[in-house]
């Protein structure tokens, strides 16, 4: 059972009143709250420990070493990595993305092809058209359904032996769709085409093993798990980020330097040029202990209990469509109301102290694909409750009744 007067004791913000009236956060898919356990752990690190890594001989820069490293191992058993050096950290899950399509330039040809679908975050659409402009490879697209699901019998006729890359993300951050990444990795290896999974909307709600997904690469940004934002990070399987070229150039990537010729460091560091964030780093690995000890099936649960009631009260309201119907979702409720545009409803939602998302989420096909301009998204944590959630659907009421 969830101890939920405990746990929001750990968030001051919930304590905020927003307009007089007490924050209801449902904003989630877009950047989770921080625990104190979090806060506090940055708050030690500039008061006790701040220094660069890796360099120097001080007592400072090793006890700042020895937690950064820890971090990453933190990372490494959550996610069930083989090695620590499979962990790269970056900035976040935009940054990963750009570390692999950056680094598969050197990789494809003009008969190549890289396979993404409809559901993606912009983030893990871009980077892959800017490397096929380079590249002259084709991008194919998997399509979606109306359930928000992604048409598998497609994907089968898209793939060939020209595929190079499969991108997916784990859970659609627009729809809250999970998708079945075991059997598009699957498929994909039977054609040797690698596969990247992006799991930056997964990740706060479940947890992911790498080995047992024999996923290429999986990545993540720590602001939707309760960690800071600027941190993220890129696992790899050892063989595929030793055969990428580095992203960037800079310190701490090299091994020797000198105007002749510069080697490159081993992993994870040459592609971590540059310091990287510390602290944030750090406060990331607390993130994922504070979640670890309430535990995802536990926050899982509860979070499946908070999805169904949400969604059998929206549905309860006349005019209002849920984009995303699948029955495998995490706790992410897209909808729009019959003539209303979300932005209105996002505006009044706001004067009573609820944080919705409203617009096209970083996911224009989705938006285009319903022929809509944008929803209203509310995306709950396991800090959330239900009695949030009838104050969320009594004010909607109002505001539809306000701009009907
Ligand atoms: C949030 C998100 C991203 C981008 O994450 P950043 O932290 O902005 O780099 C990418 N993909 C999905 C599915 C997301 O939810």
């Amino acid at each position: 059972m969830i101890d939920i007067q405990k746990i929001r004791a750990d968030f001051p913000i919930l304590q905020r009143k927003i307009n007089g009236k007490s924050l209801v956060y449902f904003d989630n898919a877009a950047t989770s709250q921080t625990p104190k356990q979090v806060i506090d752990a940055i708050t030690d690190y500039y008061t006790q420990y701040n220094a660069n890594i890796h360099r120097g001989v001080h007592t400072l820069s090793s006890e700042a070493t020895d937690a950064f490293e820890q971090a990453r191992q933190k990372i490494q058993k959550h996610f069930n990595a083989k090695e620590p050096c499979e962990i790269i950290v970056t900035s976040g899950a935009t940054h990963s993305v750009n570390i692999v399509a950056h680094g598969f330039q050197d990789l494809l040809g003009a008969t190549d092809e890289v396979i993404v679908s409809e559901v993606e975050h912009h983030s893990n659409i871009v980077p892959w058209q800017m490397l096929c402009q380079k590249t002259g490879a084709r991008l194919k697209v998997i399509p979606m359904k109306h359930s928000g699901a992604l048409d598998i019998s497609v994907f089968d006729k898209l793939l060939t032996t020209n595929t190079k890359l499969v991108v997916v993300n784990h859970v659609s951050n627009a729809l809250g769709t999970i998708n079945p990444i075991e059997e598009i990795i699957e498929k994909a290896h039977n054609y040797n085409a690698a596969v990247l999974i992006d799991g930056a909307q997964s990740s706060a709600h479940f947890k992911a093993d790498v080995q047992e997904l024999d996923v290429d690469f999986y990545l993540a940004s720590a602001h939707k798990i309760c960690g800071p934002t600027g941190v993220g990070f890129l696992y790899g399987k050892k063989a595929w980020l030793e055969k990428l070229p580095p992203y960037q150039g800079g310190g701490e990537m090299i091994d020797q330097v000198s105007f002749e010729k510069t080697t490159y460091a081993g992993l994870p560091h040459k592609f971590e040029a540059g310091t990287p964030n510390i602290c944030g780093v750090i406060a990331s690995g607390y993130a994922l202990d504070y979640m670890n000890h309430i535990g995802f099936d536990v926050i899982e649960a509860y979070e499946q209990e908070l999805l169904n009631y949400a969604t059998n009260e929206l549905l309860k309201i006349k005019g209002l469509t849920i984009y995303g119907t699948t029955s495998k979702k995490t706790a992410v409720i897209s909808f729009g109301i019959k003539g209303i545009h979300p932005y209105d409803i996002g505006t009044l939602l706001d004067k009573m102290g609820i944080a919705v998302r409203t617009g096209h989420h970083c996911a224009q096909p989705i938006m285009d694909y319903y022929q809509i301009s944008g929803t209203i998204r509310a995306s709950f944590a396991f800090y959330n409750t239900k009695k949030e959630i009838t104050y969320f659907i009594s004010c909607l009421e109002k505001a539809i009744m306000m701009l009907a």
